[in-house]
């Protein structure tokens, strides 16, 4: 019989997208399903979800859950099951998943994601009986909470779950003020330095870690660098005490989604050996981005604004990237400066360097086909997805050194490349000669096409579907849940 795991989060693809979490948790299910096991996939009812599952059979109705009137229904994500807390109270509001049209946090993200945490554990203790569940698996902070309330209120006389709480990124950590905790309901004794409290608040992420039977974060170098401060962001001790129970499993991507030779968002589509075709693509790219024609590579970045991701570094090295003869493709969103400096640099070099700000996944593909080269130069990246998504496409990765981008791309310094190896360009330490440097070395390398060309290869080749981590998933489950 298949082991029956509920996966908990905030995010799932198609569903609802804010960044890879929703990509990871929407690929999950098929990826363990070959492996014995029956993947139940548990989301916030949003207006998107709700509209995506259409009319549905609704499993259990609460009166009272952190406040709120609920119910869980029961749809499919894909071919596998969904349960969707439909809470309008909590979900059912314009704006993103965690912030308002304003950009803002919702006030009550604690009570809204305690919620979510408060439904998987009663599903998890058998709360509906048809449904049981030999496992919980919770991703992020957002879904940490399931694991407090499985340890310290579980459903009156169920069986204890094991649990995996999975960290896609430690910056986000849910911190809430202590006055929070009287209102989760849980028992007194949750409140101590080894449960629920952080420096005299709530520390949601803080909480499934301590609760979880193994803790997994999305790269083996990741989860070595959550043990130093730097990357820990306050809680690598708490990583350090866990010892072996912290492990690093790699992000897969979905070949269903991502494949050059069936995306349907592209002009031209084309495998390894036919290569030739992507220039259609980056012809496409250039009329949507207004760039011109140029001998030099055309970089793109597809990212969320910010710090962690490098942006600023990038922001001083454009003048740089096109007097060297390259061009750039930007699409992304998020700090609100950012934005109007790379808007500034696309009026300072028109033709050279074109941006879009928002959020567009149909483009996110076609720049990925039409692209030769996409930038990745974060700070910290627990795995990294682009990167990912760039060695399938054939879009050549130039990524720092750190996380999941050390783990998944390798440098194409002379040995790697008469070993055949090489499927990117990487540099250690984010600072303008650093990251000039790795585009200077990219420019060079494109205006040798034989070798570019054997980098675009050997990183189609390598192969980041999820077949590998979705066997290492389920072994783990298999571990923690002993001979059936
Ligand atoms: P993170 O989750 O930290 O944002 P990842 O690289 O793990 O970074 O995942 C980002 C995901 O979001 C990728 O699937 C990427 O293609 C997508 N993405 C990021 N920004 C945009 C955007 N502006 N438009 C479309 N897709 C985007």
């Amino acid at each position: 019989m298949a082991l029956n795991v509920l996966s908990v989060a905030s995010e799932a693809v198609p569903l609802v997208k804010t960044g890879g979490l929703a990509d990871v948790v929407g690929a999950l299910p098929a990826a363990v399903a070959p492996y014995g096991v029956a993947m139940t996939t548990l989301v916030p009812g949003y207006p998107s979800v709700m509209a995506a599952i259409g009319k549905a059979r609704t499993i259990h109705r609460y009166d009272n859950l952190l406040g709120q009137p609920a119910r869980l229904v029961a749809a499919k994500l894909g071919e596998h099951p969904l349960i969707v807390l439909d809470a309008p109270n909590f979900f059912a509001r314009d704006g993103g998943p965690y912030a308002g049209p304003d950009g803002k946090d919702w006030a009550d993200n604690w009570r809204r994601f305690a919620a979510l945490g408060r439904a998987a554990a009663d599903l998890a203790g058998g709360l509906v009986k048809a449904r049981r569940f030999d496992l919980v698996h919770a991703h992020d902070w957002q879904a940490a909470m399931a694991l407090a309330y499985l340890r310290f209120a579980p459903v009156k006389d169920s069986k204890p779950v094991p649990s995996v709480m999975t960290i896609h990124n430690m910056a986000f950590q849910g911190y809430f003020g202590r006055e929070v905790f009287k209102e989760l309901g849980l028992p007194r004794s949750a409140w101590k330095f080894d449960g629920v409290e952080y420096h005299g608040g709530v520390g949601m992420l803080k909480a499934g870690m301590e609760a979880a039977s193994v803790i997994t974060t999305v790269s083996p170098t990741y989860a070595q660098e959550i043990r130093d401060a730097e990357f820990g962001m306050g809680l690598e001790g708490l990583v350090v005490s866990r010892g072996d129970r912290v492990r690093g499993i790699v992000n897969g991507i979905d070949p269903a989604e991502w494949d050059p030779a069936n995306d349907r968002h592209l002009s031209a589509n084309y495998t390894s050996r036919t290569l030739g075709k992507r220039v259609a693509n980056k012809r496409a790219l250039e009329a949507d981005f207004g760039l011109e024609p140029g001998d030099g590579p055309l970089f793109i970045v597809v990212s969320r604004l910010t710090w962690q991701k490098g942006m600023d570094v990038l922001l001083e090295v454009l003048d740089h990237l096109v007097g060297i003869g390259g061009r750039l493709a930007l699409l992304g969103s998020g700090d609100a400066a950012m934005e109007s400096e790379f808007r500034a640099a696309a009026t300072r070099h028109p033709g050279k360097i074109g941006v879009r700000i928002g959020y567009d996944e149909a483009l996110s593909h076609r720049m990925q086909g039409g692209g030769d080269a996409i930038l990745v130069p974060s700070r910290f990246e627990p795995c990294g997805l682009t990167q990912l998504y760039g060695l399938a496409y054939g879009c050549v990765p130039v990524v720092a050194r750190t996380g999941g981008l050390a783990d998944t791309v390798i440098d194409a310094n002379l040995a790697a490349r008469e070993a055949g190896t090489a499927t990117g360009i990487q540099f250690s330490g984010l600072d303008y000669p650093t990251l000039a440097a790795a585009v200077s070395r990219t420019v060079a390398l494109y205006h040798q096409p034989d070798q570019w060309k054997a980098v675009q290869r050997n990183g189609m080749k390598a192969d980041f579907t999820w077949k590998n981590s979705g066997k290492v998933y389920a072994e783990l489950y298999h571990e923690l849940t002993g001979p059936r």
